[in-house]
């Protein structure tokens, strides 16, 4: 069997049905799902057609390049995340997508192109500053919306600590600027649903909370990437193998796996390390690498195993002491990977 992710289908549908409920309990909150990359070890496709069950307005993408992964499945509005620029101007006219504009220029460029008119979610910059229009210009900007569709102004917080007063300053500043607007929305990425909920009561709006990673990814238990062996040679010690010919120091086993760097297998992010004890496993980590061994992903007998070298387009190769006992060809092994960097060949949904 290929790179596959098995899912517990029925305990992973009952987590993200009850994130859905539980968030759209509190008063004002609109769940907004969001995929985007490899979606999140699902792949856009598959989380789109989870969307549509979920029966949400709106589903949001990272890209313009992605609407095409989710349009067929999901019915309702799509939002791109992404912020609009001059350049995407094939996708102006398009009745389901909501734009996303962080630069005044780009609203006025938008607001040229006339009928019909373009729906557009106005954000503001947050202190992420990644994107988004100065609180200072808000009034300037509140001025260009008479020719877009209005939909709302979006707030993408930090991840790092609680962000409820910055989100209430910069929707306080926003909502100024048009007193008044009914039907009031406001886009936010990162909140507690129940911060999400205190917003909406306070300004009177429709909060809508997008959301990807407590979603997809939170019930984690549920998620159990595998792959399979796909061969098994015995080595002896000074022979000779893989594409640099590196020689063997013991007696050992080759295991050549499903699972490779076409997969996102051994592709890390930078490390997030903001301790000193995180830092120094990372430096551990590159440590071992720059001295030409590296931890494989790949658990066999409970541990994780060197890859023998490092890991080809479609397969890797994992060195097995020769004392383990190999698994045989065709088993399926575990591997601890990130879902948001590997791609599947496969999901099989058990029961
Ligand atoms: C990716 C993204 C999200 C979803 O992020 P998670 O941390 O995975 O929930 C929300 N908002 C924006 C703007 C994003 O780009």
């Amino acid at each position: 069997m290929p790179l596959t992710l098995h899912v517990d289908a029925a305990r992973w549908r009952d987590h993200v049905r009850r994130y859905v409920d539980q968030s759209t309990g509190n008063d004002g909150v609109v769940v907004v799902p969001v995929t985007k990359g490899n979606g999140y070890g699902f792949g856009n496709a598959v989380l789109a057609t989870e969307s549509q069950k979920l029966g949400v307005p709106t589903l949001a993408v990272g890209t313009y390049s992605e609407v095409t992964d989710v349009a067929t499945a999901f019915t309702g509005d799509i939002l791109v995340l992404s912020p609009w620029r001059p350049w995407y101007d094939d996708v102006d006219g398009e009745a389901r997508i909501v734009h996303t504009v962080s630069r005044l220029d780009d609203l006025h460029e938008l607001a040229a192109a006339g009928s019909p008119r373009p729906r557009v979610v106005v954000e503001i910059r947050t202190s992420i500053r990644r994107h988004g229009i100065p609180p200072a210009q808000l009034q300037e900007a509140a001025s260009a919306l008479a020719d877009v569709q209005f939909e709302g102004f979006a707030l993408h917080l930090p991840l790092a600590g609680d962000h409820l007063s910055e989100a209430r300053d910069l929707a306080a500043a926003a909502f100024d600027t048009r007193p008044d607007d009914d039907g009031r929305q406001l886009w936010v990425s990162h909140l507690a649903p129940t911060a999400a909920s205190a917003l909406a009561t306070e300004f009177s709006a429709d909060v809508r909370l997008r959301v990807a990673t407590a979603l997809w990814l939170g019930e984690r238990s549920a998620l159990r990437p595998r792959a399979t062996v796909l061969d098994v040679h015995r080595v002896r010690r000074g022979e000779t193998f893989g594409y640099r010919q590196r020689r063997a120091r013991r007696d050992g086993t080759l295991l050549v796996i499903d699972g490779g760097t076409a997969h996102g297998i051994a592709l890390e992010a930078p490390t997030p390390a903001t301790t000193v004890r995180q830092r120094a496993v990372a430096l551990a980590k590159g440590g071992l690498e720059s001295a030409g061994r590296a931890l494989s992903p790949f658990r066999v007998a409970g541990r994780q195993r060197w890859f023998a070298e490092p890991p080809h387009m479609q397969c890797s190769m994992i060195w097995l002491p020769g004392d383990v006992e190999p698994p045989a060809i065709g088993a399926e092994i575990d591997l601890d990977v990130r879902l948001t960097t590997t791609t599947f060949d496969r999901i099989r949904w058990d029961d």
